[in-house]
Order: C-alpha cells, then sequence, then structure tokens
C-alpha cells in the first residue's frame, strides 16, 4: 500500500483476510476490466448469468472435486456474517433444534444470529438486547494443554441432567483468528465430529477467515480430513477484496424452499468475476507451491522467535497465518506500532488484544515478505529488550 506521500507500505494484515491474494492482483483486476468494458451484467439479484455460472462450475471443479467435497453451493448476502446466519439458520430447520454449540473465543460476525455464537462480550453486549439459544462450549486448549474438553462436551451432550440441549449444530473456526490464533488440533476436531454424528448434530465450519489458502491448503479443515455438513466462506473468497460469500451445503441438508433465505445481494457478478479468477491460482502447482514455501518461510521465522523474546512471548500458526502473544494488550500494540512507523502493517487479536496476528499475502515474494518479518522481529526485540 502506498500513502499519500507514496511512502510505500507492505501489509501483513491484508484485510484481515480478505485480501489473502494481495491488494490489486493485476490478473483479477484486468479480469474485472474486460468484464466491465465488455458490458457483462453488473446486478441480477439471485438470478444465473455466465458470471456466476462460470464461478460455480470452475469452484466444483477446482476445489470441490479434487478435494472429494460434495456440496451444493449457495449464495447469500454478502458478508461474512450472511454466512453465518444462514448457516446456522438451515441447521435449525433441518433438525428441529433450536439451540447452536459455539466455541469459547469463537468469532462469527456482528449481526444478532452470529453475535450470539461470538465470544467476546464488549461485542456481544453491544447488541442491547438478550443474545440467545446459543451454548458456549470450551474450545480445544480452553483450559490449558493437559484437559481435553471434548471429553467434557461430550459429558454436557450426553448426561440428560447436565442442563444442556441437544444442539442443532457445532459452530467453529478450525483456528479461531479475531479470538487469538488458537489452533484446534485434528484429533480434536475428528473427536468432536464423532461426538457430532453420534447425536444428529451438524458440524459448521465458518472458514471465513482462515479458509482461502491461509493455512496453506484452500480449506483449513483439509489438514484434519473433515468434511464437515456446512462450510461458510467469504472474506477472501472472491480475491479482489469485493463482497462476496458462500455456504456450501452437503446436498442432504440442502432442504431451503424456494426463496425461503431470499436477498438482494445474494452473488455480485463483479465478485463471481474475480473469484473465478483466482481459481487459476489453485490450478498452478507453481502457484500452490509457493503458497507452500511461504507457509515454510513463516513458520521457520516464527519458531525461531521465541529465543528473541527469551521466554517473553510465545507462537503460534500454521501455513500462512502466525500469532505471537506477549504477555499484555499494550505491549502487543507497541509492537504493532513500532511496525508501522517502519512502514509494516500489522493488528492484534486475542480477547486482551495481546496477540499480534499476521495475515501476509499468501503469494507475496519470499523476498518481500522476509524484509516485512525482518522488520517486526526488531520490534519484537526492542519490546523484549526494554
Ligand atoms: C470476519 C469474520 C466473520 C464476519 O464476516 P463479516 O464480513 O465481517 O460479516 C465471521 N467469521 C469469521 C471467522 C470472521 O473472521
Amino acid at each position: 500500500m502506498y500513502d499519500e506521500e507514496g511512502r510505500r507500505f507492505t501489509d501483513l494484515f491484508c484485510g484481515a483476510g480478505a485480501l489473502n491474494y494481495g491488494h490489486n492482483h493485476p490478473r483479477l483486476r484486468q479480469a474485472l476490466l474486460d468484464y466491465i468494458s465488455g458490458n457483462g451484467i453488473t446486478h441480477s439479484l439471485d438470478m444465473y448469468t455466465e458470471a456466476k455460472r462460470d464461478f460455480i462450475l470452475d469452484f466444483q471443479s477446482t476445489i470441490l472435486e479434487p478435494r472429494q467435497l460434495v456440496y451444493r453451493q449457495m449464495f447469500c448476502g454478502p458478508t461474512g456474517t450472511n454466512a453465518v446466519e444462514a448457516a446456522m439458520k438451515l441447521a435449525r430447520k433441518v433438525t428441529g433444534r433450536p439451540r447452536i454449540a459455539a466455541f469459547t473465543n469463537g468469532f462469527h460476525g456482528m449481526s444478532l444470529g452470529a453475535l450470539a455464537a461470538t465470544g467476546s462480550r464488549s461485542k456481544r453486549s453491544a447488541a442491547g438486547i438478550p443474545l440467545s439459544n446459543v451454548d458456549r462450549y470450551p474450545f480445544d486448549g480452553f483450559l490449558g494443554k493437559d484437559v481435553d474438553t471434548i471429553e467434557y462436551i461430550q459429558k454436557l451432550i450426553e448426561n440428560p441432567s447436565s442442563g444442556f440441549d441437544i444442539p442443532a449444530a457445532f459452530l467453529l473456526e478450525t483456528i479461531q483468528a479475531e479470538g487469538g490464533i488458537n489452533i484446534a488440533s485434528s484429533q480434536w476436531l475428528n473427536k468432536l465430529t464423532k461426538l457430532a454424528q453420534k447425536h444428529g448434530i451438524l458440524v459448521i465450519i465458518d472458514d471465513i477467515q482462515m479458509g482461502c489458502g491461509r493455512t496453506g491448503k484452500f480449506f483449513s479443515f483439509e489438514e484434519a480430513n473433515l468434511y464437515p455438513d456446512i462450510v461458510c466462506l467469504s472474506k477472501s473468497l472472491s480475491g479482489y477484496g469485493l463482497p462476496m460469500s458462500l455456504v456450501l451445503i452437503k446436498p442432504e441438508w440442502d432442504q431451503w424452499n424456494p426463496g425461503e433465505h431470499n436477498g438482494t445481494f445474494r452473488g455480485h457478478n463483479l465478485a463471481f468475476v474475480t473469484a473465478r479468477a483466482i481459481l487459476k491460482e489453485w490450478q498452478d502447482t507453481k502457484a500452490v507451491q509457493r503458497i507452500q514455501e511461504n507457509g515454510r518461510l513463516l513458520h521457520d521465522w516464527l519458531t525461531n522467535l521465541p529465543e528473541l523474546g527469551r521466554g517473553r512471548l510465545k507462537t503460534r500458526g500454521r501455513g500462512l497465518v502466525a500469532g505471537i502473544e506477549f504477555a499484555s494488550g499494550a505491549q502487543a500494540q507497541r509492537v504493532v506500532q513500532s511496525a508501522f512507523e517502519q512502514q509494516v502493517v500489522v493488528e492484534t487479536c486475542g480477547p486482551q488484544s495481546q496477540v499480534v496476528k499476521l495475515l501476509p499475502a499468501i503469494n507475496a515474494q519470499a523476498q518481500e515478505l522476509g524484509h516485512a518479518l525482518a522488520v517486526i522481529s526488531r520490534a519484537i526485540a526492542r519490546e523484549c529488550q526494554a
């Protein structure tokens, strides 16, 4: 990014994960310009267009089929929270159960249903009304490394006097982004899925921030080999920062009546154009290789940091997401500020904003990424010496 004076900034925040492929990707910009100058239709409500068809078919053949995932594609309103609302509503409809099981430190959006499932107290209290029909379960690691929260969750579900009703769905991120880069282990995710299957509970993966390549694979749940009932995508789905979201639904759960969950901006043709164009990246083995190499670069850098911090920080990450946890939010904020002064943009996350979150462009040039990481290393070293 450049400011008004032409100073160059390297963005490791990337629109909170809406710009996994960087700002203004030239190939996407060209696809968009071609579509607009060719007078391609801009608005079409939820009706079929060439741009929509081309995206649906290419998403099917490039992303779903190679992973042996069979899903219906549902386009809802263009933001992430719209996708979460649709997923929650559908899970309630098909199971006939009102409650959704969400997790400590989860983040799902700001509209009332998704907000009820969001952990942050300050965000929830802004609702001004009681938020209802969500139960909170402990995420992997919430009670410390040595406590298997699945055991506790299983007790709550299976003991008929636990005070908890069987939920319609488990709604979760596999790596909690806003919640502080908390990573659920593959083992935990698989146990949760098994428990869900046993009780007819749907599994909804909110892959809005961690999907679209962020973890090194297209979906964050590929690592654990999951086949969730419903998947929510948004943020980087259009590749270009245009609003777009998609709910993937196992065919047996696609029980919507026609028009039952409608909306004016359900799938935006300009976003379909760029979302289709970016799929080329996932067909190109060189491009996929670069994503993996960048992931290794970030991982190597991250694992060397605790030495730099001399026990004063903890690090977590996978693929192209990294979190560096400090003792306080003030410390993390000083690192963010100091990086900004050196023209590198990062943000904080976590319940006390104590985690510096790195979300570099997944297709970054290694040299550029290395330079930005060196700036952050220096900011951390200064903070930890202070
Ligand atoms: C950003 C985000 C949302 C909400 O998306 P909006 O477009 O801001 O409504 C939901 N879930 C997760 C995991 C997110 O990161």
